[in-house]
């Protein structure tokens, strides 16, 4: 990041015309991978914005073009993002590539209603099957996932924030790896009591983690951690531990409120 104030000027605005989405999409249906769909894609995009003749393949970001600098319609922005998108769908990457483009790719957006949506109609570019290894270990913890969740109903109530919290990131999270597209075969083993390993067809692992709540002691002027055990113990260096009776968040020998969250 430069501290430099003539870098963050407004950017420039432009509509790119027929001709420009025409190549834009051309450039999309006929990628053979995900690195070549994103450099050529860009390049065509940034040569359009700048009006500069392109490298070809070289990536025109990587080529010294700040996508800051340029702005172009939300609706051609949407419409250039989910084709993208879509078409990465073939080899399973279509999550990193709508981030990667959102956080580093693309140009800003601005709205301007007068500018229609461009019409990018493609293909269903995912495969016909998904194909989901569950080992035996998954399968336990699953249950396991559903046995706690049961506790946490049973035992602060269905309609208790402790519960609907923890039930929803589950579904959520659960839902997400059944749809995830990851190019080929997923394995899903354990990670923990509560806690699932992933590992998908393009070398992409990561897991989905069961976060519980650290209990603290809730009284004033007290920041004591309080054990399984009922042991408590400073939160952090010079935190103050009361003599008194403890109130902890939840209780000791209760089931730990918590949620699940996917980490790379
Ligand atoms: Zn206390």
């Amino acid at each position: 990041m430069s501290a430099n104030p003539n870098d963050s000027t407004t950017p420039v605005r432009r509509v790119l015309g027929s001709d420009d989405l025409d190549h834009i999409f051309c450039a999309i249906r006929a990628a053979t991978g995900t690195g070549h769909l994103l450099n050529t894609v860009l390049a065509a995009l940034y040569v359009a914005l700048t009006g500069k003749p392109g490298d070809g393949d070289a990536g025109m970001t990587a080529s010294g073009v700040h996508p800051d600098r340029y702005a172009i319609p939300t609706s051609q922005w949407q419409a250039i993002t989910t084709a993208i998108t879509n078409r990465a769908q073939a080899w399973g990457t279509a999550a990193e590539v709508a981030l990667e483009l959102a956080m580093n790719l693309m140009p800003t957006q601005y709205a301007d209603p007068a500018v229609p949506a461009p019409n990018f109609a493609l293909p269903d570019y995912r495969p016909n099957e998904y194909r989901l290894t569950l080992t035996r270990d998954a399968v336990d913890v699953i249950s396991a996932c559903e046995l706690h969740l049961e506790r946490l109903r049973a035992f602060y109530g269905p309609a208790s924030d402790i519960y609907q919290t923890a039930m929803h990131s589950w579904h959520r999270n659960l839902t997400s790896l059944l749809t995830m597209n990851t190019g080929g075969h997923t394995t899903v083993s354990r990670d923990g009591d509560l806690s699932l390993f992933i590992r998908a067809a393009n070398g992409l692992v990561f897991a989905l983690i069961f976060h519980g709540a650290t209990r603290r002691c809730t009284g004033k002027g007290c920041a004591a951690l309080i054990d399984d055990d009922g042991a408590t113990r400073p939160a952090g260096t010079g935190a103050a531990v009361r003599v008194h009776k403890h109130i902890p968040t939840y209780p000791v020998g209760a089931p730990r409120p918590g949620t699940w969250t996917f980490h790379s």
